[in-house]
């Protein structure tokens, strides 16, 4: 196994000391993790689910090798509609595994020496000394993939601001431009001007042109998420239109059109079915008035392809 020596070793420890009052994001719990826990139910364990390749992201982000990504255990927002609900609800048991940080570090060089170019962390952002850790872990030992942050952007400017060194490619949602749909769905009714704050802040750090190499893979830059929602085209079209104006409309919007129902929106009266063709469309046409010209849309068959299955070894398979 992957070694450290003891002066590594408290460099790599000496993150955790974020955790001792835990005010990482909005929740501003101001725990100390390492005795009680706060809103993400997270103590001070690098906490994982899965660490797979994952072929599933936007072709810029996993290039020809795909990208070997990390899912943390559990997240700061509860969206009832989760896609990925089987690690990250914070009050129902979850796949969890825990691990040293030489081992985190063990299964992830294979990838990088096998030709992966990019580390993605997801669902950080309770978490994020230990992504600062595992960055400064594989670089110490001479790693420097493309570091991507793929979060639900219910961030804090300042912990943002902290990530710049580590990150190189940021890859936020935009859920909710809506304060009473963002209570309803995700507990969180602030969480359209905290999210725009902190992609506000994305943008300041990274710039707003993606960059790429020599083979049209993102190496650095703000890549925005929004997944359409059903009943709920109002708040996509209202999301598209505050990140062409309070951002740019040069930023790059990945549109996404994979949501199917599950968790607690299984014959939820709004959310219980898929987006229709004319919700997408409504979206996709207010994308191209705004001149949101960068980025893409998912396919519209996309629901049938996105099902993961954290209990398996492989849940993209
Ligand atoms: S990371 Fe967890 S404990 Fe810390 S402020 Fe956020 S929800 Fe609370």
């Amino acid at each position: 196994m992957i070694q450290f020596d003891n002066k590594q070793l408290e460099k790599l420890h000496s993150f955790l000391d974020e955790f001792k009052n835990c005010t990482i994001c909005p929740r501003n719990c101001a725990v100390n993790r390492f005795e009680e826990r706060g809103y993400c139910n997270s103590g001070v364990d690098i906490s994982v689910s899965t660490i797979c390749v994952h072929t599933g992201e936007e072709p810029v982000v996993i290039g020809d090798k795909g990208i070997c990504n990390i899912f943390f255990s559990r997240c700061n927002l509860q969206c009832i509609y989760c896609q990925n609900c089987q690690i990250s609800s914070v009050t129902e048991e979850v796949v969890d595994y825990h691990f040293k940080i030489e081992e985190i570090v063990d299964m992830i060089i294979p990838f990088l020496n096998d030709g992966v170019g990019a580390v993605g962390f997801v669902s950080p952002s309770h978490v994020v000394p230990i992504v600062k850790m595992i960055v400064t872990a594989l670089k110490m030992k001479g790693y420097s993939p493309v570091f991507v942050y793929n979060t639900n952007a219910y961030e804090k400017v300042e912990t943002i601001r902290g990530l710049d060194d580590y990150i190189d490619l940021f890859l936020p949602d935009f859920k909710y431009a809506d304060n009473a749909l963002a209570e309803a769905y995700s507990e969180a009714a602030d969480y359209p001007e905290i999210a725009l704050a902190a992609i506000q802040e994305m943008k300041r750090l990274k710039g707003t042109t993606l960059m790429v190499n020599e083979h049209g893979y993102a190496t650095s830059g703000v890549i925005v998420r929004h997944l359409i929602l059903p009943n709920q085209a109002e708040n996509s079209l209202e999301v598209l239109r505050r990140l062409a104006i309070e951002i740019t409309p040069r930023i790059t919007v990945s549109l996404m059109s994979q949501y199917y129902p599950t968790y607690k929106a299984i014959g939820h009266p709004e959310l219980g079915r898929q987006i229709s063709p004319r919700e997408y469309e409504a979206v996709q046409a207010e994308m191209e008035r705004l001149g949101l010209c960068n980025g893409w849309w998912q396919d519209f068959e996309s629901p049938e392809f996105y099902r993961p299955d954290f209990t398996s070894e492989q849940p993209f398979e």
